[in-house]
């Protein structure tokens, strides 16, 4: 006990402890915090469809029909027929043979990884990659090599020295914490030259990028080059789930033997219809989805003119590299303050010294929100840093 005592006073000392923001209301560009609206820029909530009235109305329905909880994993009592309408809906889209929902997009990947390989592979991992990959591939027990990010010299160079029988390269399709788009065109040409599976993690390029808002692989040409898919249901899509698109006898194999699917409750029915309907929803957004890519890069531009270090980032997710943790979190404090809600994201989900504002956009931001912050982060970052 007293050594986790001295463990938590460490990461307060360090300005690394992190904390809840109670959100009082539902959720779009705005939200109540402390009985105060303020600006939310900082969601995933990418095509602000979490308050969407349609499909809230659509998903009372379904509890109205088919009840609150699943009452069993996805091989006993949890599968419900909306649950092979929802995969049906997603090979669909991702232009694969077959799908797979999962409860959450962290339990897709460590359930895919860790049941596709074993200590007899190698995993050719980008160094920024997702936890839930990084998890996936450690419970796996496979031999993990990190390539620098989005470094493809690097990635062949590994290649070179590491590969061993059976191999995988996966990246985030999307980064999470710095708005890069993976190589995936090259990752994909890489893969079938050497003859390695592929796999994307596409949590923030799913209803975001490619055709119809189908994903990162979908904005490259890639459908029949990337081996697998996993994304996720709880980021454009506002709703809860995971998912893997692959080949059949891959998505049968993970079926029968990922711990994270076989033993964890299916999702709730209002759940999956929700993601059913959004998914529908999504696809005839493409304007929205243009608006949403012209605002982000006119931020970007906007905040690299005034002299801010911003990743180049070409997605909703546009990071304000601050370095220090502490002065990070202060300035994310003020702006609270201020009426705006965007994160500090520091170690250990970034590497030290590159904390940063992860500023992420909802396509019905207005030009005018975006105004307000730009002025409030000039005044508190010239006081602050
Ligand atoms: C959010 C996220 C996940 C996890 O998805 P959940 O459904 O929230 O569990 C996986 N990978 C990436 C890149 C993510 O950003």
């Amino acid at each position: 006990m007293e050594k986790i005592e001295s463990k938590l006073r460490n990461i307060k000392n360090k300005e690394l402890y992190r904390d809840f923001n109670y959100i009082q209301s539902s959720q779009s560009n705005t939200v109540f915090i402390n009985n105060k609206k303020v600006l939310l820029l900082g969601s995933n909530n990418y095509l602000d469809l979490s308050d969407n009235i349609i499909l809230k109305k659509h998903c009372k329905k379904i509890i109205d029909s088919y009840g609150l909880g699943a009452g069993g994993s996805r091989l006993t009592t949890g599968t419900y027929d909306l649950n092979k309408d929802l995969e049906d809906s997603l090979s669909q889209l991702k232009k694969t043979e077959s799908a797979l929902v999962f409860s959450t997009g962290y339990m897709a990947n460590v359930g895919v990884i860790s049941s596709l390989c074993d200590r007899n592979w190698v995993i050719f991992s980008d160094k920024l990659n997702h936890a839930s990959i990084v998890d996936g591939c450690i419970l796996s027990g496979a031999k993990l090599v990190r390539y620098n990010h989005l470094d493809m010299d690097d990635l062949i160079k590994k290649i070179h020295t590491h590969k061993g029988k059976n191999n995988l390269i996966v990246t985030d399709g999307v980064f999470s914490m710095d708005g890069h788009i993976a190589p995936l065109d090259e990752i994909a040409l890489i893969g079938a030259k050497h003859n390695i599976i592929t796999m994307v993690d596409d949590a923030h390029g799913f209803g975001v990028l490619g055709k119809k808002g189908s994903g990162v692989v979908s904005h490259f040409n890639l459908e029949d080059k990337i081996d697998i898919q996993v994304g996720t249901l709880s980021k454009a899509i506002p709703s809860i789930g995971g998912y893997v698109c692959s080949k059949k006898h891959i998505i049968d194999y993970i079926k029968n033997s990922a711990r994270s699917f076989i033993y964890s409750t299916g999702l709730p029915p209002a759940h999956i219809a929700t993601s059913l309907g959004a998914i529908e929803y999504m696809k005839t957004l493409d304007s929205t989805r243009k608006h949403l890519l012209e605002m982000s890069l006119w931020l970007k531009k906007k905040l690299i003119e005034l002299g801010y270090e911003v990743t180049n980032t070409q997605t909703p997710i546009i990071p304000i590299i601050i370095g220090d943790a502490r002065k990070c979190h202060q300035l994310s404090n003020a702006l609270l303050e201020d009426g705006i809600y965007v994160n500090s994201i520091r170690p250990p989900t970034v590497p030290k010294k590159t904390s940063r504002l992860r500023v992420s956009l909802m396509a019905s931001h207005t030009y005018e929100q975006l105004n307000f912050f730009i002025n409030r982060l000039n005044y508190h970052y010239k006081n602050i840093i």
